[in-house]
């Protein structure tokens, strides 16, 4: 037999034995009989971790049978404790001399000298050792350890099955899984829910271990590698080759690796040992894992992570997973758990299965954050990127509000949260109590509250929370869920729906704003370095106006005999919005010489985005008949700084002395020009700057539809002409907010914020 047919044919042997008849210790016995013979060597054992970090001897051809069970190690102590507790394999010709070395009487293993072991590890935690000896003092080869712990691999998932360790008695981080565990991170959509987890992007189980066929596996890895490097090289020329930025870097060194020999021969020597290409790959990533497993340095953490990322690419392309999303189809109410998502991903969940989504990342002005609120589904974001401890289907709360998330909650945790959703039940019966009440000062001044919508199962909210009006329908999430342009007349009926259930409460519609951070399927789009300021909203729709033109078709038809609003996105300049609104006359014009019946009013507005519009807001003001603020997109671009980017979106404050001195003379020039003024980003929606708002002079706000509730609450409690006297002189302060002014403030007047 030749050298690396041998391990080959020991997998196919233990393949066999464990597909077989049998108890999981019957498998077990049959296995180690396999490896000695296999190796040539007198000893082969199994250790398997227990509680109290016990490494049982579990199963042993070659040491005293009346040991297994009876017998075994502290993880620490002796060779195989050493082996555990570090996670690393010995090749040990004379294992007597090794300072570790403890002699167990009861195993008669005295007259063995040399010594190999190695860990074998389950998600990437040790559960036991494997470990052969020999009477003389062998030197085992390369090859030989390398085999062992191929064998080791395959033995893991013999104890992952449960067959031979209950899960209850599983140790250390295997029984952490049972423990209850918190993640902290920010609230990026109010509320509170109980469901599974389930990940966004699942990891891929490998189940088939053992090569059929060698030959095929390592053709499988070559077509593999060759389209993970194609990938690459795309993703690379696409985004970044012009641009010698961070993401170059990251591309570059994901790009070593993905060219790099010695891990190309390392995965085709795991092949040769008899692993499936998949299996492979695995292998050599988890071989990795342990030698880096005590560094400390972040240059090399973060490679691993990069290898991470290429094994799992590479895995998923091995098994022909394209590179889009593996969604889950929910079948039980569920808390999604993603890296990042956008907001297409989250619609295309089942809406009624989907109670909580927990983000590593993202920021809260991000557009699936909006869609999250808009939904009315918790959202956490920024948890962080350690989720090893967590399983597909463990049972988890999400807690909004404190920014948490409990995975496998204790009985306690259970009670707790059901008496904060007693809690909130109670609050919301109190907005729900006060929901037709008007909304208007303590000193009588009458302020509208709308709500943001965009799909029809926003449309109940309307009287859910008793809602003025519509006064931002976002009308691309109609178009970011489908995978073609939709047709006209489906569009007139979502506007018609829209119009009918708002009844005589005026709605805005705002033309599409596509492009930038809401890609559509159907528009081809470069890559772009700063997508959010990039070919977006009305760039790209005076660009393709046919895109408009179809649009405004519809909104005209779905109107007749009706008011309509309609309000243009990320006007940077008068012109632009000139030439729009010269497109809806247009559009107008034609509706009438085709005899149609027109709407019975047609209002045209503008969306303040882009700060250079209010260097020309005089001039706006005689042009558009009504202006709406998007904080979202305005804020980040005064302040020059990303909404997306967790490290920048939270860095300057909406209630800077800046903004809100900013927004005030908007105020002022939109009430000297008696054009209505709302504000429609999610700023207007948290009750403390709401307060700050109306403090500044806006009068209208369009909110997320479960924001209403709280900011009517707050406008029913505030004196708002003395609140407007006393904040005044704040607005001149030289801090970086008043936000703590405002807390205050708030709290001595004990208004509800
Ligand atoms: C905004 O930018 O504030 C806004 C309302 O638009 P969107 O969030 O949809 O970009
Ligand atoms: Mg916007």
């Amino acid at each position: 037999m030749n050298r690396a047919s041998r391990p080959r044919l020991l997998l196919r042997r233990l393949h066999t034995v464990m597909a077989g008849s049998g108890s999981g210790q019957q498998r077990l016995d049959k296995v180690v009989v396999e490896i000695a013979r296999n190796m040539v060597a007198e000893v082969c054992s199994v250790y398997l971790l227990r509680s109290n970090n016990w490494l049982e001897l579990y199963a042993t051809e070659g040491l005293k049978k009346k040991a297994v069970h009876k017998t075994g190690l502290k993880v620490g102590e002796g060779l195989v404790g050493l082996i555990a507790e570090h996670g690393i394999p010995l090749n040990l010709p004379e294992a007597s001399e090794h300072p570790k070395f403890v002699y167990l009487p009861e195993t008669g293993e005295e007259i063995f000298h040399s010594l190999m072991g190695v860990p074998i590890v389950r998600n990437g935690e040790v559960v036991g050792v494997l470990v052969v000896q020999n009477a003389t003092q062998r030197h085992y080869t390369g090859e030989e350890l390398e085999a062992l712990q191929t064998v080791a691999m395959v033995l893991a998932e013999l104890v992952g099955s449960g067959q031979l360790v209950k899960l209850e008695d599983l140790p250390s981080g295997q029984k952490k899984k049972q423990n209850q565990m918190a993640l902290m991170g920010r609230k990026f959509a109010d509320g509170l829910a109980r469901g599974s987890i389930v990940f966004h992007e699942p990891k891929i189980e490998i189940v088939n271990l053992v090569a059929e066929d060698v030959g095929q596996e390592k053709r499988r890895l070559q077509d593999a590698l060759l389209a993970m490097r194609e990938q690459l090289d795309q993703m690379m020329s696409a985004a970044d080759i012009r641009h010698k930025g961070e993401h170059h870097e990251i591309f570059e060194a994901y790009k070593m690796f993905a060219y790099d020999r010695g891990w190309q021969e390392k995965i085709t020597e795991a092949i040769n040992s008899g692993l499936t290409a998949e299996a492979a790959v695995e292998r050599v990533l988890q071989n990795l894992r342990s030698q880096m497993a005590k560094t400390r340095d972040p240059y090399l953490k973060e490679r691993l992570a990069d290898l991470e990322d290429l094994s799992n690419r590479l895995i998923r392309i091995i098994l022909g997973f394209s590179g889009a999303h593996a969604h889950h189809e929910l079948v039980e109410d569920a808390i999604v758990v993603a890296k990042t998502m956008g907001p297409a991903e989250l619609l295309d969940y089942k809406r009624r299965y989907l109670k909580g989504i927990v983000l590593q990342e993202g920021s809260s002005s991000a557009h699936v954050s909006i869609v999250a609120r808009a939904l009315s589904i918790p959202m956490i974001g920024r948890v962080g990127s350690d989720l090893d401890e967590i399983s597909e289907g463990d049972p988890a709360i999400i807690d909004a509000e404190v920014g948490r998330v409990i995975i496998r909650p204790s009985k306690e945790a259970v009670k707790t949260y059901n008496s904060s959703l007693d809690v909130r039940r109670t609050l919301a019966a109190e907005y729900e109590a006060q929901k037709d009440l008007p909304s208007v000062t303590r000193d009588g001044i009458s302020i509208e509250l709308m709500m943001n919508a965009g799909l029809v199962i926003d449309l109940p909210n309307l009287e859910v929370v008793g809602a003025s009006g519509i006064g931002l329908f976002r009308t691309e999430f109609q178009f970011m869920v489908s995978s073609t342009l939709p047709k006209m007349d489906v569009q007139t009926d979502l506007y018609s729906k829209v119009l009918d259930a708002a009844g005589d409460k005026p709605v805005i519609f705002r033309t599409l704003d596509i492009g930038g951070d809401k890609p559509v399927p159907f528009i081809a789009q470069d890559d772009e370095e700063n997508p959010a300021m990039g070919w977006r909203a009305i760039r790209l729709l005076l660009d393709r106006p046919v895109l408009l033109r179809y649009q405004l078709r519809a909104l005209l038809a779905a109107a007749e005999g009706r008011e309509l609003n309609v309000m243009f996105p990320m006007v940077a300049e008068l012109s632009e919005f000139i030439a729009a609104r010269k497109i809806v006359d247009r559009e107008l014009q034609r509706f009438d010489k085709l005899g149609k019946l027109a709407p019975l009013t047609v209002k045209v507005g503008c969306m303040l985005e882009v700060p250079s519009l209010a260097w020309q807001l005089e001039a706006l003001l005689e042009e558009a008949d009504f202006l709406s603020i998007g904080t979202n997109d305005l804020m980040q671009f005064f302040f020059a700084s990303d909404r997306s980017n967790p490290r920048t979106c939270d860095r300057y404050d909406l209630l800077s002395p800046a903004v809100l001195g900013f927004l005030k003379g908007v105020a002022d020039a939109a009430a000297k020009a008696g054009k209505p003024l709302t504000i429609c980003g999610e700023m207007g929606g948290h009750p403390l700057e709401a307060m700050a708002l109306l403090a500044v002079g806006v009068r209208r706000f369009s909110m997320a539809a479960p924001a209403i509730g709280p900011v009517r609450m707050l406008i029913r409690s505030i004196n708002l002409e003395k609140l407007k006297t006393d904040m005044e002189p704040y607005l001149q302060t030289r801090d970086h907010s008043l936000r703590s002014w405002l807390e205050n403030y708030a709290k001595e007047n004990s208004f509800p914020v």
